[in-house]
């Protein structure tokens, strides 16, 4: 899917700026960086984690530990006085040392295709300054898709992308990778389950966050430790309960975790794949030089779980005159062979200063025809959501501002920003 979104348009509503309703509606103060989150541990994680703060006995953890998760990822609760049967002490103890708050949100912004974007403020963890994060949300018939960041900002330089003229500020921990999430719900009103007695069968009809896709900022297999807790809680049954299927991790191609994506993550792999031959891609996406064509599609073919059920998604990002020929398409289908695939073309969304313009439509569709007529699903993500600059390959936290030259540019020219979302299969 794609999501374009124009700045001129009035319909764009900004909703929220500084300071924030959560999920109980009152104001939060943000997360007090002096105290450890709970939010993103395992479940042994928090049991010992509680255990060694002295607040609880060490037989009682895991107890308390499940006790808490339940409110925390199926009640939604970001205020420990919530948590009605935990006792007032323990409470307190809680309170004293740890922060389970949402992160400040700086602005939210609601396109007229109902299409959410929100800039999360997160403290610095260690040295350095508060980062930003986008999070964007694409509401779809039948589904609604939230597309995750996981850096600050991007150590690569994939040529076509926005992102990656923002230096890597600093990985996204467990906790704020799941905030996004968290907070994707409370505002969304996605928590039904606040009165979900502990241990009932939790329902999953009507979510409207029901997939995620590890699409926004930064590269999540550089991040692998956090992401990895980040996607096992967002699909704990006795939680967030997200399909496995549902949720997307999309990487440029960083070859050595893709097994480990598959076997400890068990998510659904996408590829920012943008070249058929070794040349140009060494061009879009550097990280090629590291990890060539052949060893990425041999990783992709023996992607555990791979399946005609359970497809890679390739993306593929239309440049006129670069990667948009047909010797490139007939190049794709032998590139693909033996995987099961589909392919997201994704008309190319020119930002300043970008080397790159989007191909012709014709050439887009004579494109995907040749790739469909060879067996593959090549959907063109349309854009969407023209209003809030909310792209994949456009995203690029507020850590870093658009110089006002270029923020100027953008609105005059009414970019199309773009969200790819390569979905989980359903
Ligand atoms: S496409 Fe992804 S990996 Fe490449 S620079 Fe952009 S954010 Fe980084």
């Amino acid at each position: 899917m794609t999501v374009s979104l124009d700045l001129t348009d009035k319909s764009v509503r900004e909703v929220l700026k500084e300071g924030t309703p959560g999920a109980g509606g009152a104001a939060l103060p943000g997360i007090d960086p002096a105290k450890k989150p709970l939010i993103g541990l395992t479940r042994t994680e928090l049991a010992e984690t509680l255990a060694q703060a002295g607040i609880v006995a060490e037989k009682q953890a895991r107890m308390r530990a499940s006790q808490i998760w339940h409110w925390l990822y199926i009640r939604g609760v970001s205020d420990f006085a919530a948590m009605s049967n935990v006792g007032k002490d323990l409470r307190a103890g809680l309170e004293e040392q740890f922060t389970i708050a949402r992160p400040e949100i700086v602005a939210e912004q609601i396109s007229s295709d109902g299409t959410r974007k929100w800039l999360m403020r997160f403290p610095p963890r260690g040295a350095g300054k508060p980062v930003e994060v986008e999070t964007v949300y694409i509401p779809e018939e039948g589904r609604g898709t939230l597309c995750i960041s996981s850096q600050v900002g991007c150590s690569l330089t994939c040529s076509f992308c926005h992102t990656g003229t923002q230096k890597l500020v600093r990985n996204l921990t467990a906790e704020e990778i799941l905030a996004q999430l968290l907070v994707a719900r409370d505002r969304l009103g996605d928590f039904p389950d606040a009165d979900t007695p502990q241990g009932a069968i939790v329902p999953l009809e009507g979510r409207k966050v029901s997939n995620i896709v590890m699409m926004g900022m930064g590269e999540p297999l550089y991040n692998f430790d956090h992401v990895k807790n980040a996607l096992l809680i967002a699909s704990d049954g006795d939680g967030l309960s997200l399909s496995k299927r549902r949720i997307t991790l999309s990487t440029s191609g960083v070859v050595p975790f893709i097994p480990r994506t598959g076997e400890e993550i068990g998510c659904m792999l996408a590829i920012s794949l943008h070249a058929v031959n070794d040349e140009l891609r060494d061009e879009l996406v550097p990280i090629n030089k590291r990890f060539p064509l052949k060893d990425l599609m041999q990783a992709c073919r023996e992607y555990p779980g791979l399946s005609n059920a359970r497809r890679i998604t390739f993306e593929y990002v239309m440049l006129k005159g670069v990667n948009d020929s047909l010797a490139d398409a007939k190049e794709l289908v032998r590139l693909l062979k033996g995987v099961p695939a589909k392919i997201n073309l994704i008309p190319f969304n020119p930002w300043p200063g970008s080397a790159y313009e989007c191909s012709d439509w014709d050439t887009i569709q004579t494109f995907a025809d040749f790739i469909n007529d060879n067996g593959y699903a090549s959907p063109i993500r349309t854009p969407r959501g023209r209003d809030i600059l909310a792209a994949c390959g456009q995203l690029k936290s507020e850590s870093e501002r658009l110089r006002k030259k270029d923020r100027d540019a953008l609105e005059n020219l009414s970019l199309q920003a773009m969200m790819i979302a390569g979905h989980g299969e359903d």
